[in-house]
This record gives C-alpha cells, structure tokens and sequence, in this order.
C-alpha cells in the first residue's frame, strides 16, 4: 500500500528507531544479514592482517574475515561459556594483528573487560559477533553495545527474526557514517563519497521484524520455562550443560547439550530423526580445522565442537514436545 518497498523505506526506518531504543544504543544500520554485517564493520575499521577470532562459532564469523583479506588466527576457548579465552589472546598478537573479533556464543557473553583491556594495551579494534546476542543484557547494559562494532543477525533461525536480515551497531559516529555509505553503494543521493555495496533490507523484512518485536520478550519468557523443564527432565543423565551466567540477564535463545563423545552425538541424532525429532551440531566442526581458514590447534573447542548438540528450542515448541523429546533422549541414553 505504501507503494515503497525497498531503499531504507518508512519501515526500515521505523525498525531502526525501536531497535536503537530498546538496545539503548546510538547507531544501529539494519543490513541484509549478519555475515554482511561482519563485513561491513571490518571494511569500515579498515582492517589488515590478522584478526584473532574464535573457531567455536559459526563459519560466517571466519569467512567474513577472509572475504575482507584478513586472516583469522584461532583462539582457543573457555570450557564454561565456549567463548573465546580471553587468557590466550595476548600470546597471539603478533605485529600484523589488527582486531580481535569473539562470539557471544548462545548468548553467553565473552570476558567483554579483559578483552577491552588487552585491545587498549595493544591498540587493537573489538568487533563482537553478537548473532544470538539480541535480549542479553550484562551489567544492564545490551550485550550489543560492546566493542567498537558489535553485529548480529536476524536470520529466521534466530530469536528476534526478520527472516533475513541483521544490523551493525556502534557508538561512533564516523564508524556509522562510513558504514552507512557502504551500505548503499557509497552514494546519498546524487553525491558519489566512497566505495560501498548493497547491503540494504526491504521493507518486507522490516515489516516481519516491526510483527517480530514486540513478541521478543514473550518468546524469553517461553524459552526460559522451557529450558528450566528440559533441565528438570533430563537432570541425572550422562549429559553436561553449560552454566548460564548468573550477574546477566539471558535470552535462552539455544539448548546445547554435551555429551560424552563423537559416537553417542551420533546415535543419538540417528535415533531422535528417527522419531522425526531434529537437533543440530551447532557449532561443528571447530572452525580451525578447516582446511581454507588458516589451520591451527585448538583442542577445548575441537572437543566441545565434537560433543556439543543443540536440542530444539523454538517459538511453537510446546511443554509436551520437550516431555517427548526428553523421554525419548533418556531411553537412547540407557540403550547406549
Ligand atoms: C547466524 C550467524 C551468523 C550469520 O548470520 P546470517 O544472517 O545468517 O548471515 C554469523 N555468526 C553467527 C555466530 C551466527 O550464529
């Protein structure tokens, strides 16, 4: 009806202005993924050389450095949260290192102090891939608000979704300008300023993501008595759970399981399909054993990486599902 579709519309726009609010942050640019959203923020910092990352993340997160010439150089991970190790990072700065770019992985936040820390004493840049970030809140303060850039996705699989889609999220000023140029060709309207690309959201998505907001805290709500049940049912398994960090407010956004090794993750996907009951390893295979990402050892998250399994943990997912879901988990569980 609007008879404007695409081109950072009315929507959009209205999108960007509720997201800044309830992020509490000064620029937020919706973009048309969260892998976009890693590039732009890495073109913007005018990164080179190397940038240390994490290889317990999704592969988006290291390709998007090397899509920007940079190479990833892995840092192995924390046991408790699957976060980057703070502790391992100053070993691997070198002179070329430029950037440290870590994941709040499942919404967990990384060691955002000690991070800043070593970034001021090195003058290296913080982008945070923050894609299951959206509704954390650390110190009362969003979890996207940290670093110089922090990203994240709205992809449909996420918890606040626009079915594709994402955002670059800064507090500087001429970081969100040039991002802003970069997002739409490097022009505004007829002056031509810099490279850039199409990176833009349509209306549409704005429109899914302007239905989508107002439910996000109801779907927290489900989510955490969801995962409290799950808890509940499958206490006194052979199965390991991450501790959720007490001094945040979480998004129960994901439910990972450890298990005891690569056979049972495997017998236990093959059992619950068969049951029409889907999971996913997320996040395998650790990213530093890919061949095309600069190959390095590192054994916590190769381990987690190999044990790990997300149950399903979505907005329909009802309390009988996961009382079948969890019946069906112990009886492979005593089988095996
Ligand atoms: C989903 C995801 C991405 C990629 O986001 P898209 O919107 O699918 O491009 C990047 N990093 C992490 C950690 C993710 O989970």
């Amino acid at each position: 009806q609007s008879r404007w579709v695409t081109n950072q519309g009315p929507l959009a726009e209205e999108l960007e202005s509720r997201l800044k609010e309830y992020l509490g942050v000064k620029h937020l640019l919706l973009v048309s993924n969260g892998t976009i959203a890693l590039q732009l923020a890495i073109k913007s910092l005018g990164l080179k050389g190397e940038i240390i990352t994490t290889p317990f993340s999704y592969v988006a997160t290291a390709t998007s450095i090397m899509w920007e010439n940079c190479t990833p150089v892995f840092c192995d991970i924390e046991k408790n949260t699957f976060c980057i190790d703070a502790s391992k990072i100053e070993n691997l700065i070198t002179q070329n290192t430029s950037a440290i770019l870590p994941t709040h992985v499942y919404g967990f936040p990384c060691d955002t102090e000690s991070i800043e820390k070593i970034a001021v004493q090195n003058q290296l840049k913080v982008i945070y891939d923050g894609a299951h970030a959206f509704g954390v809140h650390l110190d009362k303060r969003s979890l996207l608000s940290y670093g110089d850039i922090s990203t994240v996705s709205f992809h449909a699989t996420k918890l606040f979704h626009t079915i594709e889609g994402g955002a670059v999220i800064t507090n500087d000023d001429e970081l969100a300008e040039k991002m802003f140029l970069y997002r739409a060709f490097g022009h505004k309207d007829e002056e031509y300023l810099s490279i850039g690309i199409n990176a833009r959201t349509s209306e549409l998505h704005s429109a899914i993501g302007l239905c989508n907001f107002p439910r996000v805290e109801s779907f927290i709500d489900s989510r955490r008595e969801l995962n409290s049940l799950y808890r509940e049912l499958l206490t006194g398994k052979p199965i390991g759970f991450p501790k959720i960090p007490e001094d945040i407010s979480y998004n129960f956004s994901y439910f990972p399981i450890l298990l005891k090794n690569e056979t049972t993750v495997a017998r236990i996907i093959e059992g619950l399909s068969l049951k029409g009951i889907n999971t996913r390893r997320y996040f395998f295979p650790s990213l530093n054993t890919l061949e095309y990402l600069n190959p390095s050892a590192c054994p916590v998250s190769e381990n987690i990486a190999s044990r790990i399994l997300c149950l399903p943990m979505y907005q329909e997912l009802t309390k009988d599902d996961v009382v079948r879901i969890c019946g069906s988990l112990s009886e492979l569980l005593d089988s095996i």
